[in-house]
């Protein structure tokens, strides 16, 4: 099957040039969910631009009759942050502009609902699929009202005008999935949130990093939160619902770089979860062991970043993805000064038991910078 392709205009730059968005939608023989995948929201983040091109590649393989529902791919979702340089470097994690992260300035429903409670008592006798329909709309409604400050004389900021586009093409879709990566280097593995652990499974991936807090306005979580925030209101009424409604960020490895064995990891994974989910009907998927297969699941408080206690050099660093005990040296760092004596050479120990999920790339650190982090 191919796909539609659209160009969606996201920016009129001050020299003329215009950036766009393109959208890549498969649609299946027969109605069903809507899948937004994208990649690259940080800059640095490129491995699943190569995970979205071969999901094309491969959809271009399967009959309309194997897809149920419809995929949509935004690779690139964020030129301004692929393109920006400081030298060699992808620093596109901010808007340099605003001073924001990419990640941290999406529109989150449950911030400007009026009363969810007594929407949800509204909809407390309602069909699942119903309650569904009704709050989407109201969603939506809400959602609209940003377009009308867009295009007042007075405006919004480049982030609102942004999130907007990426959220317009996304806010009635079943399941998202983001996919990112470390700036630094990191191993593969996926965030979740609460109740969807037995889904989380069939990405395949090592571990799991559950949000036990988020306050922060990420692409995933103000896609899922509305819904989160429903059931928890339905629990309140003494009603148990789940939403079949799921929204997944994924890392894929090391920044700057098309890692060929986190691109695969997160094809496989995006491939087996589609379908787990009756997504798609393909050969070998899902696959056998994805039934058994045990994903450590570690919530987000346990992820612990150590920065560096002086300024210096890094050298017998703990390599990325092994397990250290507490005690254990995690690193020395070559220390110079200006006092006029002798250089000295630093021990960091690590505080508790963990493994090693990602490793500054820069060996050169000041003070208070990252050096690593690690997963308790
Ligand atoms: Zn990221």
């Amino acid at each position: 099957m191919l796909p539609t392709i659209s160009t969606i205009p996201l920016r009129h730059m001050a020299s003329g040039d215009v950036l766009s968005l393109q959208v890549y939608k498969f649609i299946g023989a027969q109605p069903g969910k809507k899948v937004y995948i994208q990649s690259n929201l940080h800059g640095a983040e490129i491995a699943g631009n190569a995970v979205i091109y071969q999901l094309i590649e491969f959809l271009q393989t399967i009959n309309e009759t194997d897809l149920s529902g419809e995929i949509w791919l935004v690779p690139v979702c964020n030129p301004i942050s692929t393109n920006v340089r400081s030298h060699v470097f992808s620093s596109g994690r901010f808007c340099s502009y605003e001073g924001k992260d990419w990640n941290r300035i999406f529109w989150d429903y449950e911030k400007h609902a009026d009363d969810l409670l007594a929407f949800a008592k509204s909809q407390i006798n309602f069909e699942l699929e119903v309650v569904r329909k009704n709050y989407l709309s109201q969603i939506q409604e809400k959602f609209a009202q940003i377009l009308e400050k867009i295009n007042s004389s007075s405006g919004v900021p480049y982030t609102e005008r942004f999130s907007y586009r990426l959220q317009s093409l996304c806010l009635d879709a079943d399941y998202l999935i983001d996919l990112h990566s470390h700036t630094n280097q990191g191993l593969n593995y996926l965030y979740l949130f609460p109740n969807r652990e037995e889904s989380a499974k069939h990405f395949l991936l090592e571990f799991g990093i559950q949000f036990d807090f988020c306050d922060e306005d990420g692409f995933d979580k103000a896609f899922i939160q509305p819904w989160l925030a429903l059931e928890q209101y339905f629990k309140q009424l003494g009603r148990e619902i789940r939403f079949d409604i799921e929204a997944w960020t994924l890392e894929l490895g090391t920044g700057m770089q098309m890692n060929p064995d986190s691109v695969k990891k997160g094809l496989r994974g995006v491939k087996n979860y589609l379908a787990h989910k009756g997504v798609l009907r393909i050969s070998g998927f899902p696959l056998k062991e994805s039934a058994s297969y045990e994903m450590s699941l570690k919530p987000r408080s346990q992820m612990k970043r150590y920065y560096a206690p002086t300024g210096g050099m890094i050298q017998s660093r703990v390599e990325l993805g092994s397990s250290v005990k507490a005690g254990e040296r995690l690193y020395q760092i070559l220390n110079f000064n200006k006092e006029g004596k002798l250089p000295t050479v630093i021990d960091v120990s690590a505080e508790q038991d963990g493994l090693v999920y990602d490793i500054s790339a820069n060996q050169a650190v000041n003070e208070g910078e990252l050096v690593l982090g690690i997963i308790e």
